[in-house]
């Protein structure tokens, strides 16, 4: 996209082969690649097709008159440039990916085996409900899984992500309000620490956002809640574990408190793979929840494919879960697609159809394999391989929390850089040349230049110790005062250091073809 207007600086970077550059811009093995588009062939087309019978006369005005601007591509050239631009890409399936808050973990192939199970990939959602038994049948288990893990009696499948189940949940909150002549509750207070899709979702509901400060050791500021609660409170947003990595040890006054005000609690359930299997936020008062079953029950997601974000719903909540609602009747699953019969409260739809099928197959075949003791362990190995990075890390960096174990993610501030010229977005680029994703930058805002490092429950020690490895190394290198190899990098990356400003600021997404310099010739096979 915007990436091919950057152009590709040269390695300033004297020393060794780092200097080098090869004629094409191809390194070793990995070619250098254009745009599909920018490979062309507008005038041909990969398949031999017989001229039409009836010629375009049918069509009456409707015929085009310009090329229709695909790339005529042979099936390997088709293939061999994304099969290029895949190796240009790093992948869970490479090597750790350790993005804080993301939780970028190993996909079984077992998921994916079970998801393209014909009788699930070639579901049709308008398919009489007596031909899809056993999709709605493996649903409702998801469902009874989602329900049992987080001891909540009902759970709303169709939200699409993490940040669609935040607005499910509040949708679900607003109507619960709105039944009880509560209305008037305009404010949602969230921490400052909060993922940024929290106060998005929010706003974008309608509400104000308003703050809760942090005390010094990273949790809920209890006095500071207690301040800001009262009778136009309607929901608190918190994060927990939250995005420090860190338990909230005083979530249950937290709950008391926002009940004793009349306002429901709202938990982010993004780092539920930190505590399934040993903590069911039921428990803990949650009235709503969302979970990326794309973190916590494996399932590819960023580049990788789409999501899923299904909410728990406390008993007060559940009357105004959105349709569809699954329910059991006498000849099996069915449908409620609209607010009437039990469903009669139903704030409305999130999404059109059901859901997002091929997730809900990937999670429950997850979670199926694992068992509940599997589970439990998913969470204890999270645990252990975030603090055994804070361990070794915490040698030469300067961990923003030192005192106690974190939860499933180490946060680091950029104290330890001071004096080096070296910032947290070099290290990130440094890291990159010695073939790992970087970890998280920047986020949670609330740390200075933050550092925010997530293994995930599935990388073996060995990896974990090749990761240790290159940061220290890098850590090293800083302190000796090498700022060159930070401040151009990635040297070794198929793009270098990009303008990022420019790219959020002014990202170029869509390319056009100039079809007036191609012949006009619609379609004609070679
Ligand atoms: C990932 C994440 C979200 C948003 O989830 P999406 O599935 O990306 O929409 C919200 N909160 C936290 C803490 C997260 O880590």
């Amino acid at each position: 996209m915007a990436m091919s207007n950057v152009g590709r600086p040269t390695a300033p970077h004297a020393s060794s082969s780092q200097g080098f550059q090869s004629l094409t811009g191809g390194r070793g093995l990995l070619q250098d690649e254009p745009l599909i588009f920018e490979l062309g062939g507008w005038t041909k087309t990969g398949v031999d097709l017989p001229p039409a019978e009836h010629d375009a006369s049918d069509l009456e005005g409707l015929v085009r008159s310009s090329p229709i601007g695909l790339p005529g591509l042979s099936e390997p050239e088709a293939m061999r440039h994304y099969v290029r631009l895949s190796q240009k890409n790093h992948a869970i399936d490479l090597a750790l990916y350790p993005l804080g808050s993301c939780t970028m973990k190993h996909n079984p192939r077992l998921n994916e085996k079970m998801a393209r199970l014909a009788g699930f990939a070639d579901l049709h959602p308008l398919q009489p409900v007596a031909t899809t038994q056993g999709a709605l049948q493996l649903m409702d288990r998801l469902a009874h899984w989602l329900k049992t893990l987080t001891g909540m009696p009902a759970v709303a499948l169709t939200p699409k992500a993490g940040a669609h189940g935040e607005l499910c949940g509040l949708l679900t909150i607003k109507a619960a309000h709105e039944a009880a002549g509560q209305g008037h509750r305009r404010t949602v207070l969230v921490p400052t620490s909060a993922h940024g899709t929290n106060p998005a979702t929010a706003a974008f509901v309608g509400y104000e956002v308003r703050e809760i400060a942090q005390t010094d050791d990273g949790r809920v500021d209890l006095a500071d809640l207690e301040a800001k609660l009262g009778p136009d409170i309607a929901a608190i947003m918190v994060t927990n574990p939250n995005t420090c990595g860190l338990f909230e040890r005083d979530i249950l006054e937290i709950s008391r408190l926002t009940h004793a005000a009349g306002a429901y609690f709202y938990c982010d359930g993004a780092n539920f793979n930190a505590i399934v299997g040993r903590v069911r936020p039921g428990d803990l008062g949650v009235d709503a929840m969302h979970i990326n079953l794309h973190k916590t029950f494996s399932t590819p997601h960023g580049g990788g494919g789409p999501g899923a974000g299904p909410v728990v719903l406390s008993e007060a909540l559940a009357p105004f879960a959105p349709a569809p609602w699954l329910v059991s009747g006498p000849d099996g699953f069915e449908l409620v697609e609209e607010a009437k019969d039990e469903a009669a409260q139903a704030f409305g739809r999130m999404c059109a159809f059901q859901g997002q099928m091929g997730m809900f197959v990937r999670a429950y075949a997850y979670m199926a394999s694992h068992g509940s003791d599997g589970l439990r362990q998913v969470a204890e190995d999270a645990v252990l391989n975030a603090n055994y990075i804070k361990a070794r890390l915490a040698t030469v960096m300067t961990p923003t929390f030192p005192d106690g174990p974190c939860m499933h993610e180490a946060l680091f501030d950029d104290v330890w850089l001071e004096g080096t010229g070296v910032t947290t977005l070099d290290l990130a680029k440094a890291l990159i040349d010695e073939g790992f994703h970087p970890m998280t930058m920047y986020f949670p805002l609330v740390v200075h230049g933050a550092m925010l490092i997530e293994p995930t429950e599935t990388e073996p020690k060995r990896e974990l110790d090749r990761f240790c490895d290159a940061m220290l190394a890098l850590a090293a290198a800083a302190k000796a005062g090498d700022a060159e190899r930070f401040k151009g990098a990635p040297f070794l990356a198929p793009m270098r250091r990009l303008d990022e400003t420019q790219a959020a600021r002014k990202p170029r997404l869509t390319w056009r073809p100039e079809l007036t310099t191609v012949a006009p010739a619609p379609l004609a096979a070679e």
